[in-house]
């Protein structure tokens, strides 16, 4: 058969790289058309947090799909989105009173950049710069890509990126560079900071302390600069807890979630604003309304895979779960950390990461051999440049997590003897 007409995302088919079809997935494991299984310690994106086709989240979305499958959402409501708003509010910060629906990750950044700048416009102060962190990433639109980290990502888009205040990372000993960095930013009338609580991502799963986070939190209320927190990836336990910021025991003015929000089954996302945010927009004036929408806002069949997920969090030993995988991770981290090939590793709940071999960034060719190493071995890593890491959905058993270490340790062997 010829190869089908498909683009795939962050992938150079000039290299002809096998491109291998799943044809079904259950819990922690994916099943090649060819019959391979693979076991998938990233989940899928960092989205799946219960497992694949989980059998609650799967009922809600086939019995929502025959009821009402989509409705415009300006003007109109419904109960799949009353009821998750309603859930939401009853989980998240006290602080977060407002829930705005999009459907990625960076529509919900989008939304909180928009948010946070119409709030200023709307008290009548010209405030609206956008104070982010170095290595950041907040998705791959023009908006999400200018408050993130610049690169080979986003070269050829420079030209239409916007221009922000960008502070160092806060690493280990050097954290008053941040916090001076942060509070001149603040001083200057930055209107709003956007940071990934306690772990940059796709940065490399850079881990900093909840200390940190919430000395960030407070600089930033000092002089009303508006925090908003990207908990895209961090969100639905990764850190071990519900939320990054709790451990901080923070709350942000404006709290972007998706990936885990539906359990990773659909694509859905929020921005949950604080009462003050919601209330800049409110006034019989139009012109002061929030100008966001897309055709998909609130779907739901969406926001019933939503509401299963939330009755998982509410119903199911999620936490327990969670707190199980975090201790699993530990003790294998250990055993690997002093591997010859390992220049470190780090973890912070349900996620660890390796770093490996010698520095050389993204586009170095150890990432795609190793991840072809993991595939052979019947594992799903994708490897961040040098950094290695491992960030399964919390169902994964005690045997299928020692397979992936196992796959690790003999990865790194095999590349120690070349
Ligand atoms: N923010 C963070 C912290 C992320 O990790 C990601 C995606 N990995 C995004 C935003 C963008 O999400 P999406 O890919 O769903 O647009």
């Amino acid at each position: 058969m010829s190869k089908p007409p498909i683009w795939h995302p962050f992938t150079q088919h000039g290299l002809n790289e096998p491109i291998p079809e799943v044809s079904h997935a259950d819990g922690a494991v994916l099943y090649r058309k060819d019959g391979g299984e693979m076991i998938d310690a990233i989940s899928s994106w960092w989205v799946t947090t219960h497992g694949h086709a989980h059998p609650k989240i799967a009922a809600a979305i086939a019995e929502q799909a025959a009821r009402l499958d989509q409705i415009i959402f300006a003007g109109w409501t419904h109960r799949p989105a009353e009821d998750l708003a309603r859930g939401l509010r009853a989980l998240m910060p006290d602080t977060l009173t407002r829930v705005f629906f999009s459907d990625s990750g960076s529509t919900s950044v989008e939304v909180a950049l928009k948010m946070a700048l119409g709030y200023w416009l709307n008290r009548g102060e010209d405030r609206h710069r956008i104070v982010v962190m170095d290595n950041g990433y907040h998705g791959d639109t023009i908006g999400t890509m200018s408050v993130g980290a610049r690169g080979a990502f986003n070269r050829a888009y420079e030209p239409l990126l916007f221009d922000v205040t960008s502070i160092p990372f806060p690493a280990s000993g050097l954290e008053q560079a941040t916090y001076d960095a942060l509070d001149a930013a603040c001083r200057e009338g930055a209107a709003a900071f956007i940071v990934e609580p306690l772990v940059l991502g796709a940065g490399g799963m850079l881990m900093y302390s909840a200390r940190v986070l919430s000395e960030m939190r407070s600089i930033c209320a000092k002089y009303g600069t508006l925090f908003i927190a990207d908990e895209v990836m961090t969100g639905w336990g990764r850190t071990g807890t519900l939320l990054a910021c709790e451990q901080a025991g923070i709350e942000p003015d404006i709290l972007c979630l998706s990936k885990g929000l539906t359990g990773g089954a659909v694509p859905l996302a929020v921005t949950m604003a604080s009462e003050p945010v919601f209330e800049a927009h409110l006034s019989p004036d139009r012109a002061r309304m929030f100008f966001h929408s897309s055709s998909y806002t609130a779907n739901p069949i969406a926001c019933a895979a939503a509401n299963a997920n939330l009755a998982i969090w509410r119903e199911e030993p999620v936490i327990e779960r969670i707190a199980t995988l975090a201790r699993r991770q530990e003790e294998h981290l250990e055993q690997l950390k002093n591997h010859a090939l390992v220049r470190g590793a780090r973890q912070v709940g349900t996620i660890t990461a390796l770093e490996v071999g010698e520095a050389d960034g993204y586009l170095s060719d150890l990432a795609p051999r190793m991840l072809a190493m993991f595939r052979e071995r019947g594992v799903l890593l994708r490897p961040l440049g040098n950094t290695v890491y491992v960030m399964p959905p919390y169902c994964i058993t005690a045997e299928q997590l020692a397979r992936v270490y196992g796959a690790i340790a003999e990865v790194l062997d095999a590349l120690a003897i070349r």
